[in-house]
């Protein structure tokens, strides 16, 4: 009920605090159309209920489909809109959420069959991430937490939930520019001889040699991230988040995930895998990722020297001193002992997380131009390691 009265709150903002571009009207919009959207799909899930025989040929004739899939996606982008423009995001959420609900109900519609689905762009793609990914970890971090103080809604939540949704959403764009230096690749040099012995391993082998060569290439790339200062105001996105949970990964510079992803995909895709071990290590990375950014105390013992775990990787994400240019690898610590990066003292979990300074500021829109915009002299040095 208290997400309601917030609704009614910012529905009843006064006309002087809601100038055009505050996202007040895309949010109203937004909440207009995904009611109409799910009145629609209502009507068409029940029509014995709710219709009238009299005017049941407009049904038929496919228009209301036509009208239910603008009604939809206009819900879908006005919400967005809104949760871009609008501080308080109680309006965006809500109309999404409806709009969601409502996509998902017209598309696993009784009798009249399915929707294209690529109407509905990545939105389907997020709805299962969250559900999926947060179902999973949501309790393993209230049970198991390493800090038992923190709440799922914690500060900024919002913020990373809204990396989580556009990096769903662009998938299919970001799949394309990910494949492209391997394509490149693959049209030039010839690999046939090293391809003929890759695929003749075992399943498991390969996914496990796949794991290697990606996190091999990870952990220079990310490394570079840390290096170069141009690279780094890319990079400090990811560190500015001073709460760790599933989601906090999640926060990433658009720039970075296709930088990264497609140099990792280069072994993946150029060396010849059989495609059911890259789609076995897709699967594990999805999880593993979430997985050693989660609130999870849970103590590895002698595995932690083999495997990233949650403690490994909130280290790299340490603010303090003894945190800063460590632990670059995300699935085997090996590469942090072989290339002299490698930290985890006994038991400890760093004091506090977060870039030196906080240099970085707040909102998807203002970390997305960070990385272009000038230091200010009164900035703090932005390299970790200074
Ligand atoms: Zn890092
Ligand atoms: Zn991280």
């Amino acid at each position: 009920m208290n997400l309601l009265r917030k609704l009614i709150t910012q529905l009843e903002t006064p006309r002087e605090q809601r100038p055009l571009g505050s996202g007040w009207l895309s949010g109203s919009l937004a909440l207009l159309a995904a009611i109409t959207g799910m009145l629609i799909v209502l009507l068409r899930w029940f029509p014995e209920t709710f219709s009238y025989p009299e005017i049941a040929f407009i049904q038929e004739s496919g228009v209301v489909t036509i009208f239910l899939r603008f009604v939809l996606l206009s819900g879908y982008a006005l919400s967005l809109l809104s949760l871009i423009l609008s501080a308080r995001k109680s309006l965006g959420w809500t109309a999404l959420a409806l709009s969601v609900i409502a996509s998902l109900m017209a598309t696993t519609q009784p009798e009249l069959g399915t929707a294209p689905q690529s109407l509905y762009f990545g939105l389907d793609y997020f709805i299962i991430n969250v559900l999926v990914v947060g179902f999973l970890f949501v309790p393993l971090e209230r049970f198991f937490p390493h800090h038992g103080d923190q709440t799922v809604f914690r500060e900024e939540w919002q913020e990373d939930m809204f990396y989580y949704l556009v990096s769903s959403m662009l998938v299919q764009i970001l799949g394309f520019i990910t494949l492209a230096p391997s394509n490149y690749i693959n049209a030039q040099a010839d690999l046939d001889g090293v391809r003929a012995t890759i695929v003749a391993l075992p399943f498991w082998v390969q996914v496990i040699v796949i794991m290697m060569a990606t996190d091999f290439v990870q952990y220079w790339v990310h490394r570079a991230f840390h290096t170069f200062p141009a690279l780094w105001r890319f990079h400090a996105i990811h560190h500015s988040t001073k709460k760790m949970d599933w989601l906090a990964g999640a926060r990433m510079h658009f720039i970075e995930i296709a930088v990264l992803r497609s140099l990792t995909a280069l072994p993946m895709f150029t060396l010849g895998f059989d495609p059911a071990a890259i789609q076995a290590y897709l699967l594990i990375v999805y999880f593993y990722s979430s997985f050693i950014h989660a609130n999870i105390g849970w103590k590895f013992g002698f595995i932690e020297r083999f495997f990233v775990t949650p403690r490994f990787h909130h280290w790299h994400h340490g603010s303090d001193r003894a945190a800063i240019d460590i632990n670059y690898a995300s699935h085997f610590p090996i590469y942090d002992w072989l290339f002299g990066t490698h930290h985890l003292p006994e038991k400890d979990w760093p004091e506090n997380y977060g870039v030196v300074g906080n240099t970085v500021p707040k909102g998807y829109w203002k970390q997305f131009i960070y990385p272009f915009t000038k230091p200010k002299p009164t900035d703090p040095p932005q390299m970790p390691g200074e």
